[in-house]
């Protein structure tokens, strides 16, 4: 599995930094957002450190995509939201920050939780 030393998500990924992890298997895991946008505001990513789309394998798109319902319905059991937004962005101009392959899960509970077009608030 492909790891880099300096990625934050590959040292979740190795447990040598702390998250709050609400799914983990072999290749993916799930962890809340440091900073989370609403509440229940949850990461999903591969393992194996693939930067963002653009290297991002078929297969491992595939697995990410078989997980993403399943965490997606545990937010909405847990949290109870409206709606939920699945957001990714890849590069920089698209405000990527970390350069590790990562969907957002970001539960929606109507215009009172500050979002109407956007995902983040600015
Ligand atoms: P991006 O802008 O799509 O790359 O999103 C990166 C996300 O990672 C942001 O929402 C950050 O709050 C989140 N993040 C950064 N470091 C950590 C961490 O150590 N734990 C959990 N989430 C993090």
């Amino acid at each position: 599995m492909s790891h880099q030393e300096d990625c934050i998500f590959c040292k979740i990924v190795n447990k040598e930094i702390p998250a709050a992890i609400i799914y983990e298997d072999e290749e993916t895991m799930a962890f809340v957002d440091i900073a989370q946008v609403t509440k229940g505001h949850t990461l999903l990513i591969p393992k194996s450190h693939e930067e963002n789309i653009f290297e991002l394998k078929a297969s491992t798109a595939a697995t990410l995509f078989q997980v993403a319902p399943k965490v997606a319905n545990a937010l909405k059991a847990a949290f109870s939201p409206l709606g939920m937004n699945l957001v990714n962005n890849n590069g920089k101009a698209a405000s990527q920050e970390v350069f590790h392959y990562h969907l957002h899960l970001i539960p929606r509970y109507g215009e009172e939780d500050g979002f109407k077009y956007h995902w983040t608030n600015n």
